[in-house]
Formats: structure tokens, sequence, C-alpha cells
């Protein structure tokens, strides 16, 4: 029985690659759809690529589910966890959600009079459509990854040989991520929150009854610089910590995975 987990190592590393080529394949995907938005013919148009970009992301929020369940078989098997468990596989996104989000990306795509339009809607239509692309390619990204983790932070609930969570952060990770990351397995079996933001790529630990929790050397050397340069020093202490990373962390800073 492996009585030790971490947030680091190969088989976090393995998990966090998997969902990165999943959001890759998405990303390529959501980008060829782009052409489905006619610019002469936008009120028409946009309904009909938000039925296609639901669909598709609906199949990799599947997939990311697929991946999160197998991935859980994996680690409890490798904790030498007695009994069955079958991973209750987390839906797609609901419609309204996703619908919600891609007309939050697309908001800036509609003429709006001159004296209301903000510097954004003032650009031209190609400018708008490009950066609505970008902001839908961020909605899709979470919608499927948030997917992956939930079905991970939901097999932990229902499973009653787990008792908690912690986050996997990249070494690229953002200064958010490794605070959080940093904290080890502080998730309670009953927590249901993932904070995420959009490109978030970190990943969720499940931690098993008769294991102890190791946080890897980076999540280690996280914490250190959390405690020695944001914990309770006045002001924001993640503005402490993203200066304590830019300062100290020899890992690439935000924009690698
Ligand atoms: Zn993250």
């Amino acid at each position: 029985m492996a009585t030790t987990v971490s947030d680091g190592g190969q088989d976090a590393n393995r998990y966090r690659a998997a969902q990165l080529g999943l959001t890759r394949l998405l990303v390529r995907d959501v980008r060829g759809l782009r052409r489905l938005i006619l610019p002469s013919r936008l009120r028409e148009s946009i309904p009909d690529w938000m039925t296609v970009m639901q669909a598709v992301i609906d199949q990799y929020a599947r997939t990311s589910a697929a991946l999160g369940a197998e991935f859980y078989d994996g680690q409890r098997e490798a904790a030498g966890v007695p009994g069955s468990f079958t991973v209750p596989v987390a839906d797609p996104p609901p419609e309204g959600k996703t619908e919600s989000g891609l007309r939050w990306a697309t908001k800036d795509v509609w003429d709006r009079e001159p004296e209301q339009a903000t510097e954004a809607q003032q650009q031209p239509l190609a400018v708008r459509l490009e950066q609505a692309e970008k902001k839908a390619e961020q909605v899709a990204q979470k919608l499927v990854a948030d997917t992956g983790r939930a079905t991970v932070i939901d097999a932990v609930r229902a499973d009653r040989q787990a008792t908690a969570w912690a986050r996997s952060a990249a070494l690229g990770a953002c200064a958010f991520c490794k605070m959080i990351a940093s904290r080890g397995a502080v998730f309670a079996q009953d927590t249901v929150r993932f904070e995420a933001h959009d490109g978030c790529h970190c990943g969720v630990i499940p931690v098993f009854r008769g294991q102890r929790f190791e946080p890897s050397p980076h999540a280690a050397e996280w914490a250190r610089l959390y405690q020695e340069h944001a914990a309770g020093h006045p002001g924001s202490q993640l503005a402490h910590f993203r200066r304590a990373l830019a300062e100290h962390d020899p890992n690439p800073l935000p924009g690698a995975f």
C-alpha cells in the first residue's frame, strides 16, 4: 500500500499533462469553429455557432470527466484501498452555464451607439471577433477542465475511503494557484469548491484513508516563501506572495504551464 501521496510526482504530472493535451485539442477545434460566425450575418450566425460550440464543449467535458475517473481509479488502486468503488462521472456543464459564458465572450461583437460604446466595443469588427474568439477559448477551457476536476472532487465526496484532496499546480502556475497548492491536503472530503480561473490547469489529488500527504519539493518551497514573505504581513498576502515568487521562485512564472 502506498502510504504517501503528493501533489507532485509522476502521477500528478501525467494527469495534468493529459488534461492539458485535451485543452490544446479543444482550443484547436474552437478556433476552427470561428468560421461559422459570418461578420455580415452576426444575428443569424452567432446562435448557430453557439449551438455547435455547446456540442463541442460537451464532448470535451465528457472526455475530461473520463480522464478524471481514470486518474481516480488509478490513484485508489495505487493506494491499496480495499473494496470497490465506482466513480460518479460528472455531467458536462449545464446548457445555461455554457450559453452564458459564450454570451459573455461575444458581448462586444454587437454594434453599439458610439456614445455608449466602451473602448473594446469601438474597435473594428474584425478585432472584436478576434477578442471574442479568445474569450470563447477561455470559457471552453475552464468549463472542460472544471468537469474533470468535479469528477475527482465528487468521487472523494462519495468514497468512504477518501479523506481529503489536494491541489496540484504546475511549476509555471500563477501565484494564486501556487498559494493554494502550497497548503497541501487541507481540503476535507466534503469540500466542494475548487477555485479556478480561466486558463487554470491545476489538478485535484485524492487522499485516501491511511495515506499521509507529502508536499512536493516545489509546493514545500512555495509554502516556505508564503510563510516568510506573505503570512501575517499587512496588505494583500497574495500580492506579497507574488512578489516573493518573482524574486525567489526558480520556476517559470505564469505563461508556462
Ligand atoms: Zn491553477
